[in-house]
């Protein structure tokens, strides 16, 4: 990923440097300076032959009982698709993602930099979900046949929004070692967190607390996030899970039970309506199944956002905090990168993109149907500005074959037949085509 900024003063820094640990604290202060100045720091990036500003906003959060002032880059209002597809400023073609999916106004850009959305479930305790019917609102846009656009946005579509905006739906080779440690996915979701605006006066962050394994700031964290939030607001737990179960109760009634990897580090329990088990195992059967493996033998792992209402009590002298979740959603990842994967080809062909050291994209759906053509991955270090498609054709059906017809159709007419990528993994299973080659790499772009 390209994120060299370049201030008035010609000093030079990455935009990555938020969440290094060695360097944020300098780099708040950098961007502090920079924040209310006339001149605009620049990317990379050129529109025009000239180079794409930036600004610099300021957020307010809370952190030990106190304000702290958090400063954070963001690109100009509906730029995002001049940048370029390897920018960090970059957002990508609706065409070419799930946002697109959306009616007007559900996810905005706003004046300050940030986004606001537009969720399904409110924050507040007292919030109640938009019923299926009103979910589903199908918008259609100026009579187009076909075209239905979400009114609001789901637990699905705020997870892959937390992970498009922290960046962990974009790989390049430099960020291996940082992506194992959780610590630096939590500060890359927080981030991303602070960016997004649910409604006026509310920020993401102040509700959102992350589970992960080895964290150390990550308990008192979220009893800091569950005690803000108290009768008033839901809390949002975002981790990798490690088991979701029916767990018996009393008098024959069940619940169903979350655990999150490492947990046992933060006295949390999660627990929800026994119907969730159920409609989990319909609604995102790959995950499932991974879990009801044992740990060792799973080949994905399996990210969860949980919505609850949450309450902080003592057991036995220690802090316990009780979540009774209102909502769930899943979303299954290739382990090592934490690349959003569909299927096990998609698995494979991830792999295989890491393994040959390349860098890409994996477009996430959002609420979008599965009728609307998304690329499965789009390279973006090829010589194509606009990053080469990259489709996994997984089953040979007739409804199917309808359908890769049509993508087929979109790409050769949209990038040309010669600059999209295709593997029937039907006809030719565990072998692929050779992957479109990559541009030699040019020095100051490198991800060290
Ligand atoms: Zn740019």
């Amino acid at each position: 990923m390209r994120d060299w900024v370049t201030f008035p003063d010609g000093t030079r820094g990455r935009r990555s440097w938020d969440v290094d640990p060695q360097r944020a604290r300098a780099w708040q202060h950098r961007l502090a300076h920079a924040w209310g100045s006339d001149e605009r720091p620049v990317c990379d990036c050129r529109h025009q032959g000239q180079p794409m500003g930036l600004s610099v906003h300021r957020c307010l959060r809370q952190r030990d009982g106190r304000q702290v002032e958090v400063y954070h880059l963001a690109r100009l209002r509906n730029q995002g698709a001049l940048h370029g597809v390897a920018c960090s400023f970059h957002e990508a073609d609706p065409r070419c993602d799930g946002r697109g999916g959306y009616a007007d106004g559900v996810v905005r850009e706003r004046d300050d930099g940030r986004i606001g959305i537009a969720l399904r479930r409110g924050l507040r305790c007292l919030d109640v979900a938009a019923g299926p019917a009103d979910a589903a609102q199908a918008v259609r846009r100026g009579g187009q046949p076909g075209v239905v656009r979400q009114a609001r946005m789901t637990e699905l579509g705020l997870l892959h929004l937390f992970w498009e905006e922290a960046g962990l739906n974009s790989w390049t080779r430099g960020v291996h070692r940082a992506r194992r440690r959780w610590s630096f996915v939590r500060e890359a979701l927080d981030r991303a967190a602070l960016r997004i605006v649910p409604a006026r006066n509310q920020t993401l962050s102040d509700r959102l607390a992350m589970i992960g394994y080895g964290d150390e700031d990550g308990p008192a964290l979220l009893r800091e996030t569950a005690r803000s939030c108290g009768d008033t607001w839901r809390i949002l737990l975002l981790g990798i899970v490690d088991d979701i179960a029916l767990v018996d109760w009393k008098e024959g009634r069940q619940f169903c039970s979350l655990r999150f990897d490492g947990a046992s580090a933060y006295d949390l329990r999660v627990s929800a309506a026994s119907v969730w088990h159920e409609r989990l195992t319909r609604s995102y059967p790959m995950a499932m199944a991974a879990l009801a493996r044992p740990r060792t033998e799973r080949t994905i792992r399996v990210v969860g956002l949980v919505t609850a209402t949450v309450r902080v009590g003592l057991d036995r002298g220690v802090a316990l905090v009780r979540c009774r979740a209102d909502d769930i959603a899943l979303m299954e990842v290739e382990p090592d990168t934490l690349t959003p994967v569909s299927s096990a080809h998609e698995l494979a062909i991830a792999r295989a993109l890491v393994h040959e050291r390349r860098s890409f994209i994996r477009p996430l759906r959002f609420d979008v149907g599965r009728d609307v053509v998304l690329p499965d991955f789009v390279l973006t270090d090829t010589e194509d500005p606009r990053g080469t498609p990259m489709e996994v054709f997984g089953r040979a059906d007739e409804a199917y074959a309808a359908r890769r017809a049509e993508k087929a159709r979109y790409y050769n007419e949209v990038y040309g037949q010669e600059s999209w990528w295709s593997w029937d993994a039907v006809a030719s299973p565990g072998r692929w085509p050779v992957f479109p080659p990559a541009l030699a790499r040019v020095g100051g772009e490198e991800d060290v």
